[in-house]
């Protein structure tokens, strides 16, 4: 299988016809079928230990405020993956702890543009917030093998997002310096710098993109899961001229 990243942006996305919502659907189709799916999302941070969810069924986490009703309306609710899910513990140490928790706004807007029918079964690893960005990288390159075991590893989250600085208007063009980090990211996976991205403060930009990295670390986490593999961008755009939407599939 393949890795993935998409850059998630506005839960709106899960009701809007856009650009990059219509790119997400192509994708979907195009894609092998997976076992599973191991999603890594920007909005399970855990500090200091790392958790999976494999053991329950999946309730949909309303993970947001402020949006229309219809949002809290959508269910997604794809079969637990605990096989894989114990599986993957297996291959970390320390190993993740089990827990029965739902899939958040990060996984579910996501998968159900891919896929729709929720009949592939999903697992998430959460996110070791306090982990300098190096540790989320390795973290992929750990989580590699699994891709040869039928399942699609995906990090969801935003190579750039930057909330303060936000337009309201989901259109607006791409501040610059957002535009030149993500630039600078995808000539860095082109051209064999891919480790150097766990340092993102060193490039141009960085500290604007990048304010505070959680939608960031699942960035690292599929590109280190996408080890030395090719590189193509099933979407590049931008949203609220402060959110970087590139996605990334490695293999
Ligand atoms: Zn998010």
């Amino acid at each position: 299988m393949p890795a993935l990243f998409i850059g998630h942006g506005s839960p709106m996305n899960a009701v809007l016809d856009n650009s990059f919502t219509r790119a997400m659907a192509a994708l979907g189709k195009s894609l092998p079928r997976p076992e599973a799916i191991l999603c890594v999302s920007a909005h399970w941070l855990t500090e200091g230990v790392l958790r999976l969810n494999g053991s329950a069924e999946f309730e949909t986490i309303y993970d947001f405020g402020g949006f229309p009703d219809e949002l809290y309306r959508i269910k997604y609710a794809p079969p637990p993956a605990a096989r894989e899910a114990a599986r993957t513990a297996a291959l970390l140490e320390p190993a993740p702890v089990l827990e029965g928790r739902g899939l958040d706004h990060g996984a579910w807007t996501v998968l159900r543009m891919l896929y729709p029918e929720a009949d592939v079964p999903v697992y998430q690893l959460s996110v070791d917030y306090p982990a300098e960005g190096g540790s989320h990288y390795e973290l992929g390159r750990r989580l590699a093998p699994l891709r040869k075991e039928g399942i699609l590893i995906i990090g969801s989250g935003n190579i750039v997002h930057n909330l303060g600085l936000m337009d309201p208007d989901i259109e607006a063009p791409p501040l610059a310096w957002a535009r030149q980090f993500d630039l600078k990211v995808k000539e860095y996976i082109d051209t064999g710098r891919r480790a150097d991205l766990a340092d993102y403060a060193a490039l141009p930009g960085g500290l604007r993109a990048v304010p505070a990295p959680d939608h960031y670390w699942p960035f690292l986490t599929a590109l280190g899961a996408g080890l030395g593999d090719k590189a193509s961008y099933p979407y590049e755009g931008y949203q609220h001229a402060s959110l970087s939407m590139r996605a990334v599939l490695f293999g």
